[in-house]
């Protein structure tokens, strides 16, 4: 073939690929993908819902230590917050338990946290663990497994945390606005985040409370249009007094009547919840500013300075404890950085992670189970990785990606261009091991993946 005809058959072979049936069928064919993704992940986290029987459970181990309490403190109530309470609760999560004393003469939290580790200790099969001198103290539980909990049961009693309970209850009312999208979201991102080892603050990640707080802002502030109302700035249906209002000095308002919500506000935004869960991971992959950006489901995006939380990069450039280099605002507590605990090398795994999902959607394999597997496949590092020193924490891109070549914000920083070599060969290392693990994985567990589902899930197959 002469390099004419070569060039001809490459641009016959190029403009055959971009034209009009062939776009129709790239369409039709992520079209395919996304309506069955929908379906997959809407399967799988009903599969991973508590039981009734667990919930029983847990309301019982609930009013018992309420009946145990209230032998020291009669007129207190125990009463549940996170995911027992807001929507987003998967089996064997844990409970998160709230004292309120509604009397002005109380023993103080350190105090009552003693007692009750004693009384506990003394009356129930618990293990217990009482740490009055933490910065809230709490009462940590656990029970070993039984048939009704066949994976035991861990609670946390902390003392009159109101706070906490308007975020579960406003948080709830954002899961009954679109329960098929948001509760399927936000479950589907806590199995991820915990397969994938990135949802533990006492290892410098970020909670399952800061991750269900990006959903909201993801889909209150950045989809256009919005899948969410931003319920704490709809007017109140009649003037309300501040005390009403205002607790502690937080202004913990939000319109939370969600049946005449429903009537009233209808979302135009009819994306599935595949193609949310995609454009979020492509938005936290690249599109949101973490050098500078606050995520705040109350006020959309602000900027770390109007908040007094950006990094101190000439004082602890290097330092792995550094507060705020992911700041997502608490709703109520406004001054609070829910994300003040992930670490330099913590919001580098995260990315690498939003990353990596990306990227397996983007592959959109055959059967979109495959994706899914792949997204949740146990991640088996328990440590962090590791943010290469050479970055300038404000222009911190991790290499594993295929959106940071050639970035605008990584052509600008020298620490880039000094290092493009070491760079380029650090992201090719990490992407020849990814696929060879893929192909690996995949040989190696798709015949009991797809048994399994079959079995188990009752999945046809054709
Ligand atoms: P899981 O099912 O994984 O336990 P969860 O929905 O219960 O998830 P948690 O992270 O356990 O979420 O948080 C439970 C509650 O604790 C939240 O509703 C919030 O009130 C409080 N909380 C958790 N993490 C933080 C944090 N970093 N800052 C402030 N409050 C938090
Ligand atoms: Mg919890």
């Amino acid at each position: 073939m002469s390099p004419q005809t070569t060039h001809q058959h490459y641009r016959d072979v190029n403009s055959a690929s971009s034209s009009p049936t062939s776009q129709r069928l790239r369409q039709l064919t992520k079209q395919h993908f996304v309506a069955e993704l929908s379906q997959c992940l809407f399967d799988f986290v009903i599969q991973l819902l508590p039981t009734q029987e667990e919930l029983a459970v847990k309301e019982d181990v609930r009013k018992l230590l309420e009946r145990l309490i209230r032998t020291i403190e009669p007129d207190s109530r125990l009463l549940s917050f996170g995911s027992t309470a807001n929507g987003f609760s998967l089996r064997n999560s844990d409970m998160d338990l709230c004292c309120l004393i509604d009397s002005e003469e109380r023993l103080a939290a350190s105090d009552l946290v003693t007692m009750l580790g004693d009384l506990l200790e003394r009356e129930t099969k618990f293990h217990v663990k009482p740490l009055p001198h933490a910065r809230i103290p709490i009462v940590k539980l656990s029970l070993d497994p039984s048939p009704g909990l066949p994976l035991g049961i861990a609670c946390d009693i902390g003392f009159e945390n109101r706070l906490a309970l308007e975020n579960t209850r406003l948080l709830m009312c954002y899961a009954m606005i679109d329960p098929t999208r948001v509760r399927t979201m936000v479950l589907f991102l806590k199995v991820w985040s915990k397969r994938r080892k990135i949802n533990s603050p006492y290892k410098g990640t970020l909670s399952s409370y800061g991750y269900v707080l990006l959903v909201i802002y993801f889909l209150v502030h950045v989809k256009n249009p919005p899948v969410l109302p931003n319920l704490q700035q709809m007017p109140p249906l009649r003037p309300i007094p501040k005390e009403e209002t205002h607790m502690g000095g937080h202004n913990t308002w939000f319109f939370d009547d969600i049946d005449l919500l429903r009537q009233r506000w209808h979302s135009e935004n009819s994306e599935t919840v595949a193609e949310l869960l995609i454009d979020f991971f492509r938005y936290f992959s690249r599109d949101f500013v973490y050098n500078g950006g606050v995520a705040s489901i109350r006020a959309g995006l602000l900027k770390k300075e109007s908040k007094g939380w950006q990094n101190e990069v000439s004082a602890s450039r290097y330092d792995a404890r550094e507060r705020n280099r992911l700041c997502i605002e608490d709703p109520f507590e406004t001054d609070y950085n829910v994300a003040r605990c992930v670490t330099k090398d913590g919001l580098y795994t995260i990315r690498g992670e939003f990353m990596r999902a990306s990227r397996v959607l983007a592959t959109r394999p055959e059967r979109a189970i495959l994706a899914l597997a792949d997204l949740c496949d146990e991640r088996k590092d328990e440590d962090l990785v590791t943010a290469p020193l050479f970055y300038a924490p404000s222009r911190q891109v991790p290499p594993q990606t295929p959106y940071s070549v050639g970035s605008r914000y990584m052509n600008q920083d020298p620490h880039y261009r000094v290092n493009k070599y070491l760079f380029a060969r650090r992201r090719n290392i990490w992407l020849q091991n990814e696929v060879s693990g893929l192909v690996r994985h995949l040989l190696k567990h798709l015949p009991q993946t797809i048994h399994y589902m079959r079995v188990n899930w009752g999945w046809g197959w054709s």
